[in-house]
């Protein structure tokens, strides 16, 4: 062990393993459920969408201008008159096929006539007296004109099964003509936070105690994450309460996180419950903040007992809660977005544990991205984790890191922001 290590590191699980384990176990919940399309906003498909139709379902135009037969402007540049012979508007088509010499005024979106093989844009038109214009060629076969199923082809695959419903998914679906769609019924989460210090809101607080914060947060991640809260409350450190509490929040849910009580104090509980109710696949791991973090499971419910400091409980789950809540939901790509920025400070780690630190991104001069770490890395400082937009991201073998080295940032993105 390097010197200046952390202490007790050499049994400790390493994150990626402990992620693995994690997720390689975890199987949606059933069964799938049928929701509207504005409903499907951020739900997962439970099947694929096959296109029945194509779009566009004909040749159409992508500017405002003339439908012409290619072939009667002049290649070298010159100009040629051509009749109007008609006119083709977004959903009122031209009836007629376009003749040589005759052209159609034709608008985006609408029908390329029979006949025509190309647009020219009215910017490259002069008009040459009643129902004539005068355009110069050349146009290439094809020009301004979309062709049938040039975005989607009836009998696409549109959508795959396990893929979150964003927006432009929406649109999509709905140019197909799809109002319904099959999606995986959301996880159902049980949450508590255990500790005789925490009091709710409003509750007034005695000599030693503090409002719980933890159910809150947890809240905000678990719904971002898919699923739906069963909020159980504050539970006091006692084992018979723990116990009744960690019973009933696996039988009514898919899975349960608790925060506190599940390190090695007088007061601690969780791990000895879980162990005595169902099994602890594993509790220290190679990662700070949140070493004591016990993953296992109750029942049929997976169970997460993350740590009581506010910033352990909320950085833990981001890493193992909320992709395995996303993965329960259905989802099949639950990795979090990583990028690299530059580091405006130095930042302070021993080796032996993999540091999610929390920072600000911003833009430097020469367009790189550049992160700022809070000044204040505790893990009871939720008001600098609530400032900040990212973690940074430093490997478990890493020292202190110099201003000016790139890092590793997970932006917080939709889960947090
Ligand atoms: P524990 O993990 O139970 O030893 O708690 C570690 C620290 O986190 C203690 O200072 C607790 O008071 C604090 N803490 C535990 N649970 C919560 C919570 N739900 N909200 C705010 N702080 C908490
Ligand atoms: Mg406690």
């Amino acid at each position: 062990m390097p010197a200046g290590s952390d202490a007790g590191a050499a049994d400790l699980l390493e994150v990626h393993e402990a992620r693995r384990r994690v997720l390689d176990a975890i199987r949606p919940v059933g069964p799938a459920v049928c929701v509207g399309l504005r409903e499907a906003l951020g739900r997962v498909l439970a099947v694929p969408v096959v296109a029945g139709v194509s779009v566009p379902p004909h040749r159409c135009s992508s500017m405002d201008g003339y439908a012409v037969r290619s072939a009667d402007l002049p290649a070298d540049g010159l100009e040629v008159e051509l009749i109007v012979a008609g006119r083709s508007a977004a959903g009122a088509p031209h009836a007629g096929v376009v003749a040589p010499g005759a052209c159609v005024r034709i608008l985006t979106g609408a029908v390329v006539p029979e006949g025509a093989d190309a647009v020219v844009i009215q910017e490259e038109v002069r008009p040459a007296g009643p129902d004539r214009i005068r355009a110069r060629g050349p146009a290439a076969p094809g020009a301004y004109v979309r062709l049938p199923g040039s975005d989607v082809a009836a009998g696409d695959t549109v959508a795959e099964p396990g893929h979150r419903l964003g927006p432009a998914h929406l649109g999509l679906l709905a140019s197909i003509g799809i109002g319904e769609v099959k999606v995986h019924r959301r996880p159902r989460v049980a949450c508590f936070s255990t500790g005789d210090e925490l009091r709710g809101i409003g509750e007034p607080l005695a000599p030693g105690q503090i409002h719980d914060s933890n159910r809150y947060t947890l809240h905000g991640l678990v719904t971002r994450a898919g699923a739906e809260v069963l909020d159980l409350g504050v539970v006091p450190d006692r084992v018979d309460a723990v116990r009744a509490a960690v019973a009933h929040a696996a039988a009514h849910a898919d899975a349960v996180v608790t925060t506190g009580g599940v390190s090695v104090g007088d007061t601690d509980h969780v791990k000895a419950v879980v162990e005595d109710l169902g099994r602890v696949d594993f509790w220290r791991i190679a990662m700070k903040p949140g070493k004591p973090l016990a993953v296992g499971r109750v029942g049929e419910a997976m169970f997460f007992g993350l740590p009581g400091n506010p910033v352990s409980a909320a950085v833990t789950a981001s890493v193992f809660v909320v992709p395995a809540l996303r993965r329960l939901g259905g989802e099949r790509s639950v990795d979090p977005v990583v990028t690299r920025a530059r580091l405006t400070a130095p930042v302070r780690k021993q080796p032996g544990r993999l540091e999610y630190q929390r920072g600000v991104l911003s833009a430097a001069a020469d367009g790189a991205l550049t992160v700022t770490p809070m000044t204040g890395q505790d893990s009871h400082l939720l008001a600098a984790l609530a400032r900040a937009d990212c973690l940074i991201v430093l490997p478990l073998d890493c020292g202190d890191v110099a201003a000016g080295a790139w890092v590793a940032v997970q932006p917080f993105c939709g889960l947090w922001g």
